[in-house]
């Protein structure tokens, strides 16, 4: 048996490479290398693909959910609900403006913001709701959407793992006030360095974002912002209009994998599989199962030549990072489930079905 990875990324390179190639030379001969038609083009392309109004290329998925933050006026004074259960970037943008995280647990079964939680986690300083669509599956967005309009909050959404996915046929992206998306290398839709960019279809929005991005400048060395240098990179934007057309094709190879472990795990003892409420598609960005004896499963797995990863072992709540918050073991106990059980299987566009049959077998050989 061979090894398999938890996700090969040369491997995309290999499927597209003439016309990465021939991106690279593209921008290299344009002798253009910040800002311009190149990121123009994909601003367009992305939006249009959303179902948006306006895109902006930044640096990275942690500036695209700070800059939406700041265009908004959110800064130090101010509370923004988060996802207790999610990668630390998302309160990490909350934190740069000067606001404060405020932590709500997820959905056990979703591993998303639970929008019943929410009421309590309101206070006079609320200003904004923060979900994230955790691992690819949309969070509940008609209900944070209620929510958000009855307190006259904004609704802003991570979509950093949710490329391609859809909420009720509506693309995520286009559904709430304004959406950060990250284009990191291993994300559905991966850069070759960093990247990321916004969503909206607030115009006033994308206004402010594009002189955030931009040292608070249209013209050049006019500043009327304190702003940012977080612009995407052009070759990064030729990248990525590569593989933008690409995306439905390999959600739909993840989506396929994904029914096939879902398919043959159900009679595991002690599995909890992901679900899949009805009216989202899910872009199945990571796999992740929970188990009771998760690191014994994990090192079982890793003897048969399987890599899997843990996304993600500490709760934000509990990192170095988020002293200062006081807050100990036990405080947010779904949340700390989930990061003792959680385990991301191998899972992207190019793990072959026969491999996904390999780790299952090694998964049903588990001994109970
Ligand atoms: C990857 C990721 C980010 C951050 O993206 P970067 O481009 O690495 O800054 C933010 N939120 C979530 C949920 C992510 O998975």
């Amino acid at each position: 048996m061979s090894e398999i990875p938890f996700l090969d990324l040369h491997a995309a390179y290999a499927e597209l490479q003439p016309e990465l190639d021939a991106a690279y030379r593209r921008v290299m001969d344009s002798g253009w290398y910040i800002l311009g038609q190149e990121m123009e083009a994909f601003e367009t392309e992305f939006a249009a693909a959303c179902g948006a109004e306006h895109c902006l290329g930044v640096g990275n998925g942690l500036e695209a959910l700070h800059l939406i933050l700041r265009a908004a006026g959110i800064g130090a004074g101010d509370e923004v609900i988060v996802p207790a259960n999610t990668y630390i970037a998302t309160w990490l943008a909350v934190s740069y403006t000067g606001a404060t995280p405020v932590p709500v647990e997820p959905n056990p079964l979703t591993f998303n913001l639970d929008p019943n939680r929410v009421d309590a986690a309101l206070s006079p300083r609320t200003r904004a709701i923060l979900p994230v669509h955790l691992y690819g599956l949309p969070a509940e967005m008609d209900a944070l959407t209620q929510i958000a309009a009855q307190h006259h909050l904004l609704l802003v959404d991570d979509a950093a793992q949710a490329q391609g996915a859809a909420y009720k046929n509506r693309p995520v992206g286009g559904l709430a006030h304004a959406t950060g998306w990250s284009f990191y290398p291993g994300k559905n839709l991966g850069a070759y360095g960093d990247a990321g960019a916004v969503t909206t279809n607030d115009p006033a929005l994308a206004e402010k974002i594009r002189l955030l991005r931009n040292y608070g400048s249209a013209q050049k060395y006019h500043n009327q912002v304190k702003g940012f240098n977080s612009r995407l990179d052009p070759l990064q934007a030729a990248f990525l209009r590569v593989k933008l057309p690409h995306l439905p094709a390999w959600n739909a190879r993840r989506a396929a994998l994904a029914d096939l472990y879902l398919r043959h795990l159900g009679e595991m003892p002690g599995i909890l599989l992901p679900s899949v409420p009805e009216g989202m598609q899910h872009a199945w960005h990571l796999f992740v199962i929970r188990h009771p004896r998760r690191d014994a499963l994990q090192q079982h797995l890793r003897q048969q030549g399987i890599q899997t990863l843990i996304h993600y072992p500490i709760p934000p709540h509990l990192q170095p990072a988020y002293a200062e918050m006081g807050l100990r073991p036990g405080s947010f106990p779904i949340s700390e489930q989930i990061h003792a059980q959680a385990l991301s299987l191998p899972m992207g566009p190019h793990l072959s079905p026969a491999q996904v049959e390999q780790v299952i077998a090694a998964l049903l050989s588990f001994p109970a």
